[in-house]
């Protein structure tokens, strides 16, 4: 995540009243799991968690937009710090908010941080039926089944997708444009007649899509579907609820949850998982958010003045290691896949985040869902006061529990730095970024081969196994891959960076550990040269579909790779052991090339070994390689040796900025 830090300055001076010299321990944790309403026809029960209050009252609404109440209740005092209100009747349709009386004040009134469905904007819980949301055939919804080895994620392909990106374009062909269920539509197609949106995912052969943040969050106001509005949405508002912008009527709070579950569905009939993009480590609003306005600072961490710490960079942070906020994105995750069969979860600033929380969640969701997929940011973007040693960052991967970090070493080995537009990577000619790669390759393992003193970053194995690591060369921070080598390769021909592009693709797909894709990356995806677009609008976010038909050649390779992988258990082995006994990395080589070959057979792969050479330089290579009968796979630029099925000489030749691979 990466969005506006301009927030960040005031709201850390907000200095609450209640922050200091509380011992936030001293409340008592609330163990059920009836937070918020559980409703029936025949009653609905709310219950809110406020130890510090001495009054809390209940507000009945006609509708989600008016601030005229209907119906004001007082709550009861009830076990363990909460508070407890009974409605007879059904009451379905109505909506609600809290208030909470503290130190001789009403605190702003907010529905609970529990609510599963809301109003307009999200500023009122909603009563529902939840039963009444499943779209027809629910019951019979399941996961596709798994791919070989999916339980430990050596086999998903991941890609990262906007639900509005992916349809907002004239030329997607997709008629619910920036909706949910644009992304159910089949028989999309761009104008030359190539598939578009779901159809265009499966044609790909990527197992795993990747939403970004699809809760209900802040910036874009529901109501105004006229404006041209846009968001990431690292902003949560409302954690376990759907976002109504993207449903076709956000007033209904019923309508957006069937219509995501619509969503979630048609991905399991096409063979497709989901993942939710989840930003539990700071919440949009600071002291006015939902949690603060109920129980003022226990959800955050404080710097020892009393303010609240921003290791986030968005003016908060949770504090995951309280017992109450670690219980409430537990029954968080828990109940997007219990009631939306969501299959994984990556967490935004993970680090922000304790491994011990994490771990629980990893352990909790892998009993409901073993093939569950779990990975997130092992890192923070600001200081934070709970120590390294207990943060779920990168260097601790090791201590993750089936949970995997990005690598940004890899990212950015490949590249360039992110934070250093001019600078190249492996495929751009950079010298010195060989260790970086043969890194990534062994997914961040140990393996006797790999010069750690010289990886750009991590100067040592962080990774226990290879489903530790997520390998990417690009996702929705920073530049898109394609901007950025047209900015830091700007010598390159448009030809030479195509090749670049391919070259970047090879290395994350033939790389061990678990890869991720962004979405239009397979065409060469644009920016337009916008780093940071978070809120940057359609002009920049939507998908060009017309990148597919202009750019079929890289799209064709991409999908060539992905079917390799997935075909290939010797792409993606299930331990690090394995990888340092059969993965071979050839010495001696020109610098700026990287090549390696795997013992296929060892690893129940149908090819008894394969070679695998990347050359990021810009001139054709001729390296020394083991003599055989090598059989070509796929060579992603020039063909020096042209249409050869076997070479016998230990002399191959290499294409500039090309990868090629070869088997037994
Ligand atoms: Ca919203």
């Amino acid at each position: 995540m990466k969005k506006a830090i301009m927030l960040a300055g005031w709201m850390i001076l907000f200095l609450s009243a209640f922050t200091q010299k509380i011992d936030y321990n001293s409340y008592p944790v609330y163990t059920g799991t009836d937070l918020g309403l559980t409703y029936s026809p025949r009653q609905s029960l709310f219950r809110i968690w406020s130890p510090p209050a001495d009054n809390a009252r209940l507000l009945i609404y006609k509708n989600g937009i008016t601030d005229t109440a209907s119906l004001i209740i007082s709550m009861k005092k009830n076990t363990a710090g909460t508070w407890t209100a009974i409605l007879p009747g059904d009451q379905k349709g109505k909506f609600y908010a809290f208030r909470v009386h503290i130190n001789n004040e009403w605190l702003d009134e907010v529905p609970d941080p529990y609510a599963k469905a809301v109003g307009v904007n999200g500023k009122k819980g909603m009563i529902i039926d939840l039963k009444q949301t499943n779209p027809p055939g629910w019951e019979k919804d399941a996961s596709p089944p798994a791919p070989l080895l999916v339980e430990r994620g050596e086999a998903a392909i991941i890609y990262e997708l906007h639900i509005r990106d992916a349809s907002m374009a004239a030329n997607s062909g997709i008629k619910n444009k920036g909706k949910f269920l644009g992304l159910t539509e089949r028989g999309t197609k761009n104008e030359e007649g190539l598939s578009t949106g779901l159809d265009h995912l499966k044609e790909l052969g990527v197992t795993h899509i990747h939403l970004l943040p699809c809760f209900d969050f802040y910036s874009v106001d529901e109501t105004r579907p006229d404006l041209p509005q846009y968001n990431w949405g690292y902003e949560p508002l409302n954690y376990n609820t759907p976002e109504g912008s993207y449903s076709t009527n956000p007033y209904d709070g019923a309508v957006r949850i069937r219509e995501f579950k619509q969503l979630v569905k048609t991905f399991h009939e096409n063979g497709l998982r989901v993942i939710m993009d989840v930003v539990y480590n700071h919440t949009m609003l600071t002291e006015q958010s939902y949690f603060n306005q109920l129980v003022p600072g226990y959800y955050y961490r404080h710097t020892r003045d009393g303010k609240f710490s921003n290791g986030t960079g968005c003016g908060n942070e949770t504090a995951s290691e309280r017992a109450m906020m670690r219980k409430f994105m537990l029954e968080s995750v828990k109940y997007w896949v219990q009631e939306y069969h969501i299959d994984g979860f990556r967490f935004d600033l993970m680090g922000v985040h304790d491994i011990g929380t994490m771990n629980l969640i990893s352990k909790e969701l892998h009993k409901i869902k073993p093939g569950i997929l779990l990975y997130g940011e092992g890192w923070t973007a600001g200081s934070s006061p709970l120590p390294d040693s207990l943060r779920a960052i990168k260097a601790n991967a090791a201590r993750l529990d089936r949970i995997a970090v990005f690598s940004d070493d890899i990212r950015d080995g490949i590249k360039g730095s992110v934070f250093d537009n001019n600078d190249r990577g492996f495929v751009s000619n950079k010298p010195g970024m060989e260790e970086s790669i043969k890194f990534g390759i062994v997914a961040s393992c140990k393996h006797p081969q790999v010069d750690y003193s010289k990886v750009n970053y991590s100067k040592f194995a962080y990774a226990a196994q290879p489903t530790n690591t997520i390998t990417y060369a690009e996702c929705h921070d920073n530049h898109a891959l394609w901007d950025k080598l047209a900015i830091s390769a700007k010598d390159a021909t448009e030809a030479e960076r195509k090749q670049m592009q391919k070259l970047a693709l090879s290395i994350v797909l033939t790389s061990q550990g678990i890869p991720f894709l962004h979405a239009g990356t397979e065409f060469l995806r644009s920016k337009k040269g916008n780093e940071n677009s978070y809120n940057a609008g359609d002009s920049i976010n939507a998908i060009d579909w017309s990148l597919k038909s202009k750019n079929r050649d890289v799209f064709e390779y991409v999908k060539t790779l992905i079917k390799i992988r997935k075909e290939h258990p010797a792409f993606r082995m299930a331990s690090s052991e394995e990888i340092a006994a059969n993965l071979e990395f050839l010495a001696d080589l020109p610098g700026g090339v990287v090549a390696y070959t795997i013992n296929g057979a060892a690893v129940k792969d149908k090819w008894n070994k394969i070679m695998v050479v990347f050359n990021g330089t810009p001139k054709m290579q001729n390296i020394a390689v083991p003599t055989g009968y090598w059989s070509k796979a796929l060579v992603s630029g020039s063909d020096p040796a042209g249409d050869i099925t076997f070479a016998v000489s230990n002399q191959l030749l290499v294409g500039a900025y090309s990868c090629v691979i070869l088997y037994q």
